[in-house]
């Protein structure tokens, strides 16, 4: 069987959000069986010696990476949601958003018990801030982060430098644009 290049499945959108950017697309990956199954395979095929108790992932695309990972590794999932959409107890965090302004998401504080092994992931890594937001809500809750994975990194925004600077984890990124 041929591989799958997961390329393939990445549409870029010139101009998109705004003149000058573009959007790394990944509706064409998650449309299409094979292509979803094999990334959520390499990223579990990663995370097989980091010892992961859960898999944590920022709303929204984060949740379409982190829900198959999670039922497929046997262990739970645990939603960092934009503020004001979780009913119970939650800790937040903010950050910069890639084209400016400020966001904020949050966990609820029992959704992670001291000492347990997260794995975050997103469909994509560009400044780093959602990441880097993310992280800071499991360390505030007492959490450890085992790595960090995406489907695609945009390397000349220095996001994984930034997650580094804030602290060495084991890093995957299945695409570079
Ligand atoms: P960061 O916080 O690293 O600057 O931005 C990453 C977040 O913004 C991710 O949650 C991701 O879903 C979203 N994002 C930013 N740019 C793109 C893009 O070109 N394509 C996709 N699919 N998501 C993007």
């Amino acid at each position: 069987m041929t591989k799958i290049d997961l390329h393939d499945y990445v549409a870029s959108v010139e101009n998109y959000p705004e003149e000058g950017v573009t959007f790394r697309d990944i509706s064409p990956l998650m449309g299409n069986g094979a292509a979803y199954r094999d990334a959520i395979d390499q990223i579990k095929d990663f995370a097989k010696d980091l010892d992961v108790d859960l898999i944590a992932g920022p709303e929204s695309r984060g949740f379409i990476v982190g829900s198959p990972l999670a039922y497929t590794m046997g262990v739970g999932f645990v939603p960092a949601r934009k503020v004001g959409k979780l009913p119970r107890k939650a800790v937040s965090a903010s950050y910069t958003l890639e084209y400016g302004g400020v966001n904020e998401l949050e966990i609820h504080e029992d959704a992670i018990q001291p000492g347990q092994r997260v794995l975050i992931v997103d469909d994509l890594l560009a400044t780093g801030g959602t990441i880097n937001a993310t992280r800071q809500i499991i360390e505030k809750l007492g959490g450890v982060v085992a790595g960090v994975a995406f489907i695609i990194e945009l390397e000349a925004l220095h996001g994984r430098e930034k997650i580094m600077q804030a602290g060495e984890v084991p890093f995957l990124a299945l695409m570079e644009y």
